[in-house]
């Protein structure tokens, strides 16, 4: 057997510094975080064991002075301070966290300890990507403490020496760190403006006052961590306003506090106006995530889904596993919670808001563009259409909206669909020969708009126990058992020609329709209208299918059923001219026409040369047979 030995690693320490100090972060003013963080931990330590500390009554506070001319800029807090041993202990040693070691000390005594930020032992030594060297000078809380001071250029080697005299005098409770800026840095981290900035940015939410040169930076408290019946609506217009620079105030807020499956405060809001999200600010969306009120990510886009990108806020948690230069994240897992459990919040706060009608028609109004995508949510499936909101026939306006729910309560007996039909606009729906059924039996029917909704209703396809179904592929015989509701038949309809003659008009219809139909077939369908075209798949509305051939790159024009109106005029005339001259033109030319206006109501018409030559020749015979007949 051969001997066993153990080695230690050996580090080459200024190496090491090197790589925390080029290769760890990816911006260099998170120095400034990092300071303040500390300064914030060692102010928040002396609150926590304030009972044995010296008393003093000046505010618990971080002053920030930047001095252009000498290149230096200064963090003070009068925290808790540090020992020569301590100093050795935290500063001195890589990797080693005074803070953790405190937490740790603080739960083995049973004493909260949230706030403190600290975790890792090196966000100090991120001071040197801006430093040429750092003094610090510091005087520890316990009674009696003497100040001490550190120095080092951060190559590897530091002094520390115990002041006394003036020296030791000038140094109160708390810590001073003095850092000379590098020159080529020395203009840009001495501006007062900048530093507010960076402030603003990473740190705004820290307990404690941040002052820059005698001025506040951080002034808009973290209202997420506090309690909810304490805040007042001005504060949180004022978080609002500071978080997206709107000055109108939210439509909705949502401030949740959650501890189950995972911690996570977030306080998030639906804005009035919505955004641009469809052309150049496609990225401007998420929410801000801190940890223990430092900023961690900006926009993060993992914890909401993307239809529900209209809200902005805020999430912070305790619980997220940081790598060691806090910029990215390691547990996912753990934001797909917070995603799930936040998703449900806000569906549930939107449920509430529906209560009141002519809110949520003003939310519906600005977001529904962004909503709408919520369709590939099957998770929430029902909550989500249970949101969904729809113009209708039974409408008075095109501004009035209804759901599902209200459709269902007004749905005829045993009627277990929820109709459909899409289309450019209202107006143009009410002509919609597809329709005129619906109308003559009072069946409502929803109006969809974009090209988006025939996507909701094809991925829904059910609302609770009503199936999704496109008015354009009901049968005639789903309705028949209804009773009429417009029992007057239109002031033209006309007793249906006889079947034979019927019969003749159907062949000569399918004989110069040739291959454009699959089927030419009578219809009670209809009522104001002498055809209309049908998919004879019976499961793809037009609107869908046009979607998929554009996509494809597809422009030929589908092979419908067209169906004619036997009750019509025109239909009964041409049936009757058919019977009389098997062979009269004017039949073909109606027949051509009548299919090329349907086409071009279902938007499938692409050269329309023929269909206006056709009509001006209908137009000058019937204007020659006008003028004889007068
Ligand atoms: P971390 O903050 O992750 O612990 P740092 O390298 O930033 O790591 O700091 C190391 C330790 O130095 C801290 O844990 C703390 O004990 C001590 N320390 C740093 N700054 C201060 C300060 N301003 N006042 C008191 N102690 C400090």
């Amino acid at each position: 057997m051969s001997a066993q030995a153990t080695y230690e690693f050996k580090a080459e320490i200024k190496q090491l510094l090197d790589i925390l100090v080029h290769s760890l972060y990816t911006e260099r003013e998170i120095f400034l975080r990092e300071l303040v963080s500390n300064a914030s931990d060692a102010l928040d330590k002396l609150r926590i064991t304030a009972a044995d500390s010296e008393s003093d009554d000046a505010p618990l506070e971080i002053r920030i002075e930047a001095d252009k001319d000498q290149k230096l800029l200064t963090i003070s807090d009068n925290g808790i301070g540090m020992t020569e041993a301590e100093l050795v202990e935290n500063i001195g040693t890589i990797a080693h966290s005074g803070s953790a070691s405190f937490l740790k000390a603080m739960k083995e005594a049973g004493t909260s300890a949230d706030g403190i930020i600290g975790r890792f032992g090196v966000g100090f030594y991120s001071v040197y990507m801006v430093a040429g060297s750092v003094r610090i000078q510091t005087r520890s809380h316990r009674e009696g403490a003497t100040a001490v001071e550190w120095i080092s250029d951060g190559q590897g080697a530091y002094t520390i020496r115990e002041l006394s005299g003036e020296e030791a005098e000038a140094v109160a409770r708390g810590t001073r760190i003095e850092i000379h800026l590098k020159d080529d840095l020395a203009e840009q981290y001495t501006d007062v403006e900048g530093l507010r900035h960076i402030i603003r940015k990473h740190s705004n939410f820290i307990s404690f006052p941040i002052q820059v040169n005698g001025e506040r930076a951080n002034t808009v408290p973290a209202l997420w961590r506090e309690p909810k019946f304490q805040i007042t609506k001005e504060q949180y217009k004022e978080f609002y306003s500071f978080l997206t620079y709107d000055l109108d105030e939210p439509m909705d807020t949502l401030h949740v506090s959650v501890d189950a499956p995972v911690q996570f405060n977030a306080l998030c809001f639906i804005p009035e106006k919505s955004k641009d999200f469809m052309g150049f600010d496609r990225e401007d969306w998420g929410l801000d995530l801190y940890v223990r009120r430092v900023l961690i990510q900006r926009q993060n886009k993992d914890l909401i889904p993307q239809y529900l990108m209209f809200a902005r806020g805020v999430v912070d948690t305790e619980d997220l596993p940081l790598n060691i230069s806090r910029e990215t994240l390691q547990d996912n897992r753990l934001i797909r919670k917070i995603n799930t459990t936040l998703t449900k919040q806000i569906l549930s706060q939107l449920g509430k808001m529906a209560e009141d009608k002519d809110k949520y028609a003003k939310f519906w109004r600005e977001h529904a563009r962004v909503f709408k995508a919520g369709y590939m949510d099957f998770v929430n499936r029902e909550t989500f259409a249970g949101l969904l909101r729809f113009n209708s026939s039974s409408c008075e306006s095109a501004d009035e909206l209804m759901s599902f729910e209200d459709y269902m309560a007004r749905a005829k007996p045993d009627q277990k669909k929820i109709y459909f039909a899409f289309g450019p606009s209202r107006e143009a729906l009410k002509l919609n020969p597809h329709l005129e059924l619906f109308r003559k039996k009072g069946v409502e029917v929803l109006y969809l708009f974009e090209p988006i909704d025939e996507f909701v209703m094809d991925a829904l396809h059910t609302y609770k126990d009503f199936a999704l179904t496109p008015a354009e592929l009901a049968k005639p015989e789903d309705l028949a058992a209804l009773p009429d509701v417009e029992t007057q038949a239109p002031e033209d309809a006309v007793a249906a020609p006889e079947k034979d003659a019927l019969e003749a008009l159907l062949v000569r219809f399918k004989a110069v329709l040739g291959e454009g139909v699959s089927d030419v077939r009578a219809t009670s369908r209809l009522t104001g209208s002498p055809c209309c075209l049908v998919n004879p798949d019976g499961h793809t509305t037009s609107s869908m299918d046009k979607i998929m051939r554009s996509m494809n790159h597809d422009n030929s024009v589908p092979k419908k059923v067209m169906e004619l109106n036997p009750n019509h005029a025109l239909i009964r005339n041409l049936a009757d001219l058919n019977q009389a001259d098997g062979n009269d033109p004017f039949v073909e030319q109606a027949a051509r026409q009548l299919f090329e206006s349907a086409l071009l109501l279902e938007g499938y018409l692409t050269d329309p040369h023929a269909l206006v030559g056709r009509v001006q020749d209908l137009l000058s015979k019937a204007s020659g047979w006008y003028v004889k007949a007068k």
